[in-house]
């Protein structure tokens, strides 16, 4: 990536070197260094190069460094010029919707960057790289924008832990067939879409292949047998692609007219579009499959790779070297008769070339035409005039073998390297599609509905699930939740319940589901309504925060700040426990401040879901339009609590706090002290609020048992197994159940 800083504005270009994917942007808005940190995590580069002026900012040449942990070096000052005419000249400069742009005028940071990153790219690859042809030149607002934190939070590529991809929505997403195809799909879960068409052609896409199962499986047969065409044309252009890749090239342009033909059943515009835009390159496919045979060696420099009936001289010169053993045995049986010397015989050794080799008994036959070469134990060798002129004719040819072969195979090469666009494009389409059937299968294969897309800005989820959480528990554990946010009364959901209720799992369920929705997949849930949303945000608490390692309340409140600054009415704002890295009083004023603000209209109105352990919030529904409590239903046995993991509306006043103590072992004289300490408490704030409670209509922030009631209830019905129920066993559940709530 390279990236050209000039006053308080950017030049992004960045370049996948492998592949020749070729981006670049510029970012001259508002907040730019955070949109800057948002563009290097959305392609997460591996290594950086800076002009003069970013690079002279040490802070955020820090910052950088230490948040994304690669290599930045300075690069050539004049290189990042605003010249467009040698970008025009050499390469295609598309829009983010493909299309061809002619001139460039208004992007000139973008520009700068693209010269510089040029440069450097000349300078340490050498050479022309082919495949890298097409610069696409992209709005930072084609796409959602995730700020760095979300993408770390939601666990989207890698978990916050240990990087790793397994337990990441990736993970579950991931049943692409083809390297290519799982690359894609990176990329698309890092660029979740806003256009509403864009999304809605690749939902209505993977519906077509969900329910025509014959179609997916002929598509996933079929892509399994492609290889990796990108890193093979990477390959091609780089001028390391022997005979073997060119093979694997060859088999892999073979699906391209099957899956041409599976495609001419379908519907869907996307798909008919891939269709019809699919190249079958027949003729690469000939050009392989005339001239090299089916497993060609590794190495290039040896021959034995070009078919018969290629190249006339090939061939020749082919039978030469073929025939020259059967000239060297008709020379044996000749000096056999002609010496009388039986177990005479014609060898090859690389030091001496051809020999005749004669025993020490015979030696008395040998001739004086023979010239001794080398003395064995046993052995005499020699050779005659007439050997050294076959040794001449048979070495010859085959050196001049392998040379035309290599020369031919260079030819072919470089006709592949012509062809290198055309065969990308092509790879596109198997990426696309590839990703596509990948979300189709995930969809059947876990129970994902496909949301419906709205631009009403209101998201409305029934039965939602946490797509991570759900695979790792045991199949049909999960339990369900639905969530409403809109643009108008239901804004903000302040979120309470008990340590391990939760709150958590479900804040980053809901933006997950809109994500996915986005990007183009199904949900899961029984039914949503996605409103497009512009921008996700999420900031968890500092001391929640175990991944920072500074866990500093500055940094948190740095980018609540941000928060508060980038979110628009059009934004999920996801805020948990916020407010947690600082002392009891300042924690609860920040979170109430910041929550005032997120909820005015005026000032943000984001959608917002807010976990809190500060009770006292759930007054914020009272005082500001548009909040709503909700808390996360747990039961009370004796001393215990049951987790319902169900959300409830209403918020609540206890924090279970010591329930939990106990419940992971802490010793039971701790609990009952701990009890006590509580209950004194209660009583002292008791008495110092009842003059202000007996103010008010109604008390604040009370647990509300009816929905609690009705959570238990919900609860207990989704528990019965109607296949499994007598028709007495049924109405006795029907008892027991109106009893629970009489
Ligand atoms: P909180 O943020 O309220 O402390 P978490 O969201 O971290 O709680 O959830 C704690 C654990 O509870 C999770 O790790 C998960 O195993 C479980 N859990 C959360 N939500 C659900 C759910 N809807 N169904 C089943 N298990 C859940
Ligand atoms: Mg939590």
């Amino acid at each position: 990536m390279s990236i050209f800083k000039k006053g308080i504005y950017f030049g992004v270009a960045v370049c996948d070197v492998s592949t020749g994917e070729y981006y670049a942007t510029q970012i001259n808005e508002n907040n730019n260094f955070e949109r800057l940190l948002d563009e290097i995590s959305r392609f997460s580069p591996a290594e950086i190069i800076a002009n003069d002026l970013l690079y002279a900012s040490s802070e955020e040449i820090a910052k950088i460094k230490e948040r994304f942990g690669l290599y930045i070096s300075k690069a050539n000052e004049e290189a990042f010029t605003t010249n467009t005419e040698k970008i025009i000249e050499n390469y295609e400069i598309v829009s983010d919707k493909g299309i061809k742009i002619h001139t460039f005028e208004d992007k000139l940071f973008a520009v700068a960057a693209i010269n510089g990153l040029l440069d450097y790219l000349n300078q340490t690859q050498k050479i022309k790289l082919e495949h890298i042809n097409t610069i696409q030149i992209y709005n930072t607002n084609k796409y959602m924008s995730l700020d760095i934190n979300a993408r770390r939070n939601l666990e989207i590529t890698e978990r916050m832990r240990d990087k790793s991809k397994k337990g990441t929505l990736l993970w579950v997403l991931d049943k692409t067939s083809t390297s290519m195809g799982g690359r894609m799909l990176r990329r698309w879960l890092s660029d979740p879409l806003i256009d509403i068409f864009e999304i809605r052609n690749r939902l209505d896409a993977v519906e077509e292949l969900k329910d025509n199962i014959m179609l997916r499986g002929d598509i996933v047969e079929t892509l399994k047998k492609v290889y990796d065409i990108e890193r093979l044309i990477g390959k091609i252009s780089y001028g390391n692609a022997n005979a073997r890749d060119m093979i694997s090239l060859k088999n892999s342009i073979k699906q391209l007219p099957e899956i041409k033909a599976i495609l001419s059943k379908t519907n869907s515009a996307l798909i008919q579009k891939l269709y019809t835009q699919l190249d079958e390159l027949k003729d690469v496919y000939m050009l392989i499959d005339k001239a090299i045979i089916e497993e060609p060696p590794i190495s290039v420099k040896e021959g034995g790779m070009i078919k018969k009936g290629y190249n006339e001289e090939v061939d020749e010169l082919k039978s030469a070297t073929t025939d020259g053993k059967k000239w060297l045995m008709e020379l044996e049986v000749k000096e056999k008769e002609q010496t009388g010397i039986k177990n005479l015989k014609v060898g090859f050794n690389k030091v001496f070339g051809y020999f005749i080799e004669v025993t020490k008994s015979n030696l008395s036959q040998v001739p004086e035409r023979f010239i001794r070469k080398q003395t064995l134990t046993n052995a005499e060798r020699y050779i005659t005039e007439e050997l050294k002129n076959l040794e001449e004719k048979i070495l010859g040819s085959q050196e001049k073998l392998i040379n035309l072969e290599y020369e031919l195979f260079l030819e072919i090469r470089c006709e592949l390297a012509k062809q290198i666009k055309r065969i990308q494009n092509a790879a596109n389409i198997i990426s696309t599609l590839d990703v596509l059937t990948s979300f189709a299968t995930v969809a059947q294969d876990l129970n994902y509905t496909k949301p419906t897309m709205t631009e009403d800005g209101i998201i409305d989820i029934q039965g939602g699930r946490h797509p991570v959480i759900e695979k790792m528990l045991p199949s049909g554990s999960f339990v369900e939740n639905n969530t409403y946010l809109d643009k108008e009364a239901d804004r903000l959901s302040i979120i309470t319940g008990p340590n391990m209720a939760g709150k958590s799992t479900y804040m980053r369920q809901v933006a997950l589901i809109t994500l996915m929705a986005q990007v183009g997949s199904f949900v899961p849930a029984t039914k949503a309504n996605i409103g497009i949303v512009d921008k996700i945000f999420t900031r968890v608490g500092a001391s929640d925060d175990l991944s920072m390692g500074q866990s500093t309340f500055m940094v948190e409140m740095m980018e609540v700040a941000n928060i508060l600054k980038e979110a628009t009415s059009d934004s999920l704002v996801i805020l948990d426990e916020i407010g947690r890295g600082t002392s009891t009083y300042d924690g609860l004023s920040i979170a109430w401040a910041v929550a005032s603000y997120i909820a005015d209209k005026e000032k943000c109105g984001a959608k917002t879901l807010f976990a809190t352990h500060y009770h006292e919030l759930t007054e914020l529904e009272n005082q500001v339009e548009g909040v709503k409590n909700y808390s996360i239903a747990v039961k009370e046995k004796g001393e215990d609590i049951i987790f319902l993991r169900k959300i409830v509306k209403g918020g609540t006043d206890e924090s279970y706090g010591i329930h939990v103590a106990k419940l992971a072992g802490v010793p039971a004289p701790v609990v009952k002290k701990a009890n006590e300490i509580l209950k004194s408490l209660e009583r002292k704030s008791a008495l110092s609020k009842t003059t202000e409670k007996e103010n008010k209509k109604q008390p604040a922030g009370q647990l509300d048992m009816y929905n609690y009631k009705l959570a238990e209830l919900a609860h207990e019905i989704d528990k019965i197994n109607l296949n499994e129920l007598t028709p007495i066993e049924a109405l006795n559940t029907l008892v027991k159940l109106k009893e629970s709530v009489s």
